[in-house]
């Protein structure tokens, strides 16, 4: 059987109009969890390792879904991209975001918080005014906040991506290169953006104890960050043996496992007041 689709003809594949109306039910329900405030807001600390000391925080969503429960983001991020439903959820996470530090400012308590932008997101024009509407109505500058771009959705489009995270900074954004190491990024480039600090991808950090190729290319990373006068954070740190490899090396933050996992607002508030350094 044959379907006629645009001006071409297709032969009919029942396994293709049967993912199709999977993706239709897939952004339906994502569109309806939207509503129904099945996302959730979880928070991974982010500290100082020559002090221990908690700096602030990364968002990460969950899908809390009323039958197949716990979602991570693995499973709906890329889907979300392709079809544009991560603008929603961008403006929904910056929302949660803005709200606690909000909050948490009229406690005297000082977190820098990030939020992850996707590639889809550096191509959306209206995003920065997005963002200064929300800041506005919670009162508070930008700097407050820190947005976590990984090297590969800047290569997707490296001209797009520069003017946004330039208009991002301009506004006052701290911006951070995510998952730095995996994405091929020239170096021209990263000399170029106007970026606060690299994340060294957890894949070169949680083995470098045992591995020492990794150990070597953290190493140098750290090194290279350092000369371009940014702010390099390590995630993925798994053991104390790693924090102190780290912290000999001169990285300035960490992020992982043996401090803390994600975990909601409340259980981060929590952690936080019992967390002692190693
Ligand atoms: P990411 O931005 O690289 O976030 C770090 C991921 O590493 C998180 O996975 C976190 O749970 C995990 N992780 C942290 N420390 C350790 C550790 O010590 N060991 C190991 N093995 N893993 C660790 P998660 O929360 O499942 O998120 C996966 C990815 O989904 C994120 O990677 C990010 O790319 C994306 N994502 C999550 N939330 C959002 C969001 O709100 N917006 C967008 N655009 N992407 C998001
Ligand atoms: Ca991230
Ligand atoms: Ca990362
Ligand atoms: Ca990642």
């Amino acid at each position: 059987i044959a379907k006629r689709k645009g001006s071409g003809l297709v032969i009919y594949d029942p396994a293709i109009d049967q993912s199709s109306q999977e993706s239709l039910s897939l952004l339906s329900e994502l569109r309806r969890a939207l509503e129904r405030d099945e996302f959730m807001l979880y928070l991974q600390p982010k500290l100082e390792l020559c002090s221990g000391q908690v700096v602030g925080a990364e968002a990460l969503v969950r899908w809390i879904h009323p039958e197949k429960g716990f979602i991570g983001p693995d499973n709906f991020i890329p889907f979300a991209e392709t079809t544009g439903f991560i603008r929603m959820l961008t403006l929904w996470m910056m929302e949660q975001v803005a709200r606690l530090s909000e909050q948490l400012q009229q406690q005297g308590v000082q977190l820098k918080f990030s939020v992850n932008l996707s590639t889809r997101d550096l191509l959306d024009q209206e995003l920065p005014t997005a963002f200064a509407a929300i800041l506005q109505r919670h009162r508070l500058q930008p700097a407050a906040l820190c947005l976590e771009i990984t090297e590969s959705a800047i290569m997707d489009d490296p001209a797009r991506a520069q003017n946004t995270l330039e208009r991002l900074s301009n506004m006052g954004f701290a911006l951070s290169i995510d998952d730095f190491g995996t994405g091929y990024s020239s170096l021209a480039y990263l000399k170029r953006l106007p970026v606060d600090e690299l994340k060294i991808d957890k894949s070169f950090v949680m083995k470098m104890a045992q591995d020492q190729d990794d150990a070597k290319i953290v190493r140098s990373t750290v090194d290279l960050g350092h000369n371009l006068g940014l702010r390099v954070v390590a995630e993925g740190v798994e053991s104390e043996e790693v924090w102190f490899l780290l912290r000999q090396m001169g990285c300035d933050q960490g992020q992982g496992y043996f401090m803390g996992k994600p975990m909601p607002v409340q259980h981060f508030l929590a952690w936080r007041e019992q967390w002692r350094a190693p």
